[in-house]
């Protein structure tokens, strides 16, 4: 396995491979954890080569988030990924990625920024989508993999192929979790043991409400019946929590009627803000 911190080690070696070589891109932010590695493990498997890129990008936290406090982890996560048989990682230095910024060039996303995650961290998406089309050029996979853990993203970036004939295909990979529920996350690690507790209590709430669909007549019964929840776990502050058609992330009018209703949450623990999303 080769790691590449320059990208013209990268272009170099891309340069060099037979024209119809299938190339898997896992774009990570590093710290990584089973979830990242599920989705090597599929690249692995389906393509000729995989590419796992790593880099903690600046563009896609506010001002008040953690990219300074975010874990790097390099030297595990390439023991990681060469264990699971990947080719290459990709770790670019922020200023080869980044050279003069802020940068001039911004993305404008429509309504798919406009709710979940889009509407509670301005610019978040605008950042994710420069930063996978930056490494859909230098990489030029044939397929890249996402995990629906972040499943607006996924959809902003399936959204960004298609519109932008970007010719590669997107592959959305299950979430993978703790065995007590909890979605994995590289934040998990700032958990205090009381807030890693409580932390349980965002995919408690989504199954419930899942099990309890029948019962509601529309997506504002459903909100009031997780508010109610969630006042069982003091230290839980929400930040969303939405109900929305799975497909395309529109309004649900009339749910009794929806035929792919899909669950979102997102809350603070503490200083940690952590999503989850379920499929009701
Ligand atoms: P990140 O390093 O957090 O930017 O995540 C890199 C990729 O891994 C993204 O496509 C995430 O959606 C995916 N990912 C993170 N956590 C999980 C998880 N628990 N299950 C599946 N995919 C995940």
């Amino acid at each position: 396995m080769q790691v590449f911190t320059d990208i013209a080690e990268l272009r170099k070696w891309r340069s060099g491979l037979p024209i119809h070589s299938s190339i898997g891109l896992v774009p990570t932010m590093g710290a990584l954890h089973q979830g990242h590695a599920s989705l090597i493990r599929s690249s692995v498997e389906q393509n000729d080569l995989t590419v796992v890129s790593i880099f903690v990008n600046p563009t896609q936290f506010g001002p008040n988030e953690d990219f300074d406090a975010y874990p790097r982890t390099l030297d595990d996560d390439v023991a990681i990924v060469r264990e699971m048989g990947a080719d290459v990682v990709f770790a670019p230095k922020m200023q080869d990625i980044y050279p003069k910024p802020p940068a001039q060039i911004l993305f404008s996303i429509r309504d798919l920024d406009k709710k979940l995650c889009g509407a509670s961290r301005p610019g978040h998406m605008n950042g994710v989508v420069q930063i996978v089309s930056i490494l859909f050029h230098l990489v030029q996979p044939s397929h890249a993999y996402f995990g629906l853990k972040d499943y607006q993203q996924c959809k902003i970036i399936e959204t960004m192929v298609k519109e932008l004939h970007f010719p590669l295909q997107i592959v959305p990979c299950p979430i993978v979790r703790e065995p007590d529920g909890l979605a994995m996350s590289s934040r998990n690690v700032y958990l205090s043991p009381a807030e890693r507790l409580s932390a349980l209590s965002l995919i408690q709430c989504l199954q419930e409400v899942k099990s309890q669909l029948g019962s509601f007549q529309s997506t504002a019964e459903i909100l009031s019946f997780v508010h109610k929840y969630l006042e069982k776990f003091p230290d839980v502050k929400l930040d969303y929590f939405e109900v929305l058609h799975g497909e395309d992330l529109t309004e649900i009018q009339n749910l009794p009627d929806a035929t792919d209703p899909h669950a979102f949450i997102a809350a603070f623990l503490g200083k940690t803000r952590l999503i989850d999303n379920l499929a009701l």
